[in-house]
């Protein structure tokens, strides 16, 4: 039977993983093809839980901002599936890709319909709608990042997202040759400055933990009682998480962590136990599939330690 974990508890585990995981420094390669994120410290470090129950544990660097990159993918979702309900799979499906995260591999045989919303194509056809949707798209991104995290202090990181603009030749060729099977709307330009600019939000591992605390709690944010997502849509997206958060290693992530969580190539990672909490990490250092390295040794020793996952 798994156990019924205490804030104290918690904080001991925190604590043990924290020294467990910091051998693994030096082991993976901070991102480089972002210019503005290889200038980052490789050395920092933060863990955060935020439960359901109301407590907060932090660990390292748990305050401190980061670029959360490809996790912005969750809030975009959120907010397009929340307009489109189940018209949206019709453009973007819910399968894991198996191919990393910037593949255009599979598109030209699949016909323009990217194979989920995490990899970059499907992320991009997700904020094409959401550009469709609202009239000041970066805006409305900021305001529903800051709502979720109760932080009203959240910001686009300018740096990085020029950073971003100017090397986004491939994240152009996705959106053209998506938009060449009319499953883009909107001006490419447009929609590559949207899709940077929410990749370079700034925040620390406490903000995304309690930004995801609504799909532990089935869709609803615990933190003012509003219904951010049907239950229904909180358990497509937890499940999109599961299965393609992690690219094309998912299915190893599912194997050693066994939460729904997402990564970015900043070096953070969310992921959440239903009905229980919510945990971020954040490591700079990825290993060969772009996620978190030590995030995501951090992460198989707390649900192995805590005795719970979704499995
Ligand atoms: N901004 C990055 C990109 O589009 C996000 C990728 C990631 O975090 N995996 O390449």
């Amino acid at each position: 039977m798994p156990k019924n974990f205490e804030t104290a508890e918690y904080r001991k585990v925190i604590d043990r993983i924290y020294d467990e995981v910091l051998p693994f420094r030096g082991k993976g390669k901070v991102a480089d093809y972002i210019p503005a994120l290889s200038e980052v410290d490789p050395r920092q470090f933060g863990i955060a839980i935020e439960t359901l129950a109301g407590d907060t544990i932090l660990k390292g660097d748990a305050d401190t901002c980061f670029s959360i990159q490809s996790i912005s993918k969750i809030y975009t979702l959120a907010m397009v599936m929340s307009h489109l309900g189940e018209k949206l799979w019709r453009s973007v499906r819910t399968e894991p890709s198996g191919n990393p995260f910037n593949s255009l591999i599979q598109l030209e045989y699949e016909k323009g319909i990217p194979r989920n919303p995490f990899i970059n194509a499907g992320a991009l056809v997700v904020t094409d709608r959401l550009i469709d949707i609202y009239p000041h798209p970066k805006e409305a991104i900021l305001d529903f990042v800051r709502e979720l995290s109760g932080n009203e202090d959240i910001y686009y990181d300018s740096r990085v997202a020029k950073s971003e603009r100017e090397h986004a030749d491939r994240n152009m060729a996705l959106a053209y040759f998506i938009k060449s099977f009319g499953n883009i709307h909107n001006d490419v330009d447009t929609l590559i400055d949207v899709y940077c600019h929410q990749c370079s939000i700034a925040m620390s591992c406490v903000d995304l933990a309690r930004s995801v605390l609504f799909l532990a709690n089935r869709g609803v944010n615990p933190q003012d009682s509003k219904q951010i997502l049907t239950e229904s849509q909180a358990k497509r997206l937890g499940a999109v998480m599961s299965t393609c958060g992690f690219y094309d290693e998912s299915g190893d992530f599912a194997f050693r962590v066994g939460l729904p969580g997402k990564s970015g190539v900043g070096g953070g990672i969310v992921a959440y136990l239903p009905e229980k909490l919510a945990i971020s990490v954040w490591s700079p250092e990825l290993n060969p599939f772009g996620n978190s390295l030590m995030g995501i040794e951090a992460l198989e020793r707390f649900t192995t330690d805590i005795e719970s996952s979704i499995f």
